[in-house]
């Protein structure tokens, strides 16, 4: 009488796995990807000899098919369905035409979220709202939140406050290592649009 029960158990959840399973083979996956120039050809079919029905903007997004990148061909979701680009014109990430300004060299400290760094502001978050993340976070007071800067090779936005002038505060996960930091006269380079 038990084995009976968990046969039918069994077969219970054999049927449910597989209605599931049937379930998910319906669902899109797609993939966010950019033009990568103006006036890119947005083609009806997967082919050069096919109906172009609009050209797309530079850094204009487009989801991509899953898996429809094959053969040279990109799938995009469209509201009338299936309409293709060629995949060498489309990037993973939008482009950027900005460079890297010297800032000249600026005073450099570490800090972590402790007591003893940010006091009563201790585990929270930064100026920015964000939480801080190492290698990434620094603190300033002279430019604006959001400053995306970059010093010995390594990029970090400016997401917190709490020094003033030429400073910028090098956020660290431990104390040990924001302490290891030191003073240090680093040149800054601010990364302009
Ligand atoms: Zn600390």
């Amino acid at each position: 009488m038990k084995n009976k029960f968990l046969i039918l158990l069994m077969a219970l959840f054999l049927l449910i796995f597989n209605f599931n399973a049937f379930a998910n083979e319906g669902d899109i996956k797609t993939i966010t990807k950019y033009s990568n120039k103006d006036g890119n050809p947005i083609y009806i079919a997967p082919s050069e000899s096919s109906e172009i029905i609009g050209t797309a903007f530079e850094n204009t997004s487009f989801e991509v098919v899953y898996g429809g990148e094959s053969d040279g061909w990109s799938q995009i979701v469209a509201e009338n369905g299936n309409v293709f680009m060629k995949t060498e014109d489309l990037s993973d990430q939008k482009i950027e035409h900005g460079h890297w300004v010297s800032l000249g060299k600026y005073k450099t400290t570490g800090y972590c979220n402790c007591r003893k760094c940010c006091g009563k502001w201790s585990g929270g978050p930064t100026a920015s709202g964000r939480y801080p993340i190492s290698n990434h976070t620094v603190a300033c007071g002279s430019l604006p939140l959001g400053t995306k800067i970059m010093m010995n090779g390594q990029q970090y936005i400016v997401e917190d406050r709490g020094v003033t002038g030429r400073h910028i505060d090098v956020y660290y996960d431990s104390h040990k290592v924001a302490y290891a930091h030191g003073v240090k006269y680093i040149e800054v380079f601010r990364w302009v649009e």
